[in-house]
């Protein structure tokens, strides 16, 4: 049982109780030293939901509420839900079933303002929203567009952050410009699957050494996470859930201590207004 002098937040990963390993995850987590996290849903069809309406989200996000609270017991500090609409939903409701991207565009935001109703209850902490990371139609592209617009709108209506799906880059100064122009702080804007530097918004950094030590030499305020997605038919995927601790010994090994206090205590209260050490119960 690892433990270090400082909490250690995974602000990006999924948990799926019915198919993955749910809990037995966050016991992996929790005994290499990591304290908090943010849980994702996962993407609605990958849970066997054909939605149709808004109010169809809702027994997903239920899904990552009810792990949760399962999470939250088992560790020092807690987790927190991140709800919202995966960005891919897109094509599977306009290749697969046939929606014209506009019609696609108003079932997403209908999903989205079902994560804003948990979110004001006070049972979400932050949304989730973005756009394809691969090549679409100009309609799609412009609809998805749309889409992650209105996520910056409730985001800012709510008061919380909006973690992004987006393609891969390290400069979201479109969107940032967007966050603007509804009053969201663009600092609540965070870039999951990120680099380890971004202009526009916070990166949330995939916690390999290369991205994380760009990140601890510029000194911005970043995020860390490993998008572990919990899913038996794809093991080795993604990086697993103990992977934040160990990157965190990593770098107090290699002396940025600055970091982990950025990653792990500064930029979660910047961005999310939580404290992460008075959560901390030792
Ligand atoms: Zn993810």
């Amino acid at each position: 049982m690892q433990e270090f002098d400082t909490p250690v937040l995974d602000n990006h990963l999924h948990l799926d109780p019915d198919h993955g390993r749910g809990v037995e995850a966050v016991k992996d987590f929790a005994r290499s030293g990591g304290t908090h996290l943010l849980v994702v849903n996962k993407p609605s069809w990958l849970l066997g939901h054909e939605v149709e309406t808004g109010a169809d989200f809702r027994p997903v996000f239920e899904t990552t509420i009810d792990v949760v609270r399962g999470a939250s017991e088992l560790l020092d500090g807690r987790a927190w839900p991140v709800l919202g609409v995966h960005p891919g939903l897109v094509s599977k409701l306009v290749d697969d079933r046939g929606f014209d991207p506009e019609d696609a565009h108003d079932l997403m935001c209908a999903g989205l303002d079902t994560a804003a109703e948990f979110v004001r209850a006070g049972d979400a902490l932050a949304l989730k929203s973005g756009r394809p990371h691969y090549d679409v139609t100009d309609a799609v592209w412009e609809a998805s567009n749309d889409v992650l617009k209105h996520g910056l709108e409730l985001a800012a209506d709510c008061d919380c952050a909006l973690q992004l799906h987006t393609e891969s880059t390290t400069d979201l100064s479109d969107v940032a410009s967007w966050a603007d122009e509804r009053g969201l702080p663009r600092e609540r804007v965070v870039k999951h699957y990120a680099q380890g530097h971004l202009v526009g918004g916070t990166p949330s950094v995939m916690s390999d050494r290369d991205r994380l030590e760009v990140a601890a030499e510029r000194g911005d305020p970043f995020l860390m996470e490993t998008d572990f997605i919990d899913d038996p038919d794809r093991p080795g995927a993604v990086m697993g859930p103990k992977t934040v601790p160990r990157r965190v010994d990593w770098m107090l090994e290699e002396g940025y201590d600055a970091a982990v206090r950025n990653a792990h205590v500064e930029t979660p209260a910047l961005v999310y207004d939580i404290d992460t050490e008075a959560t901390l119960d030792r």
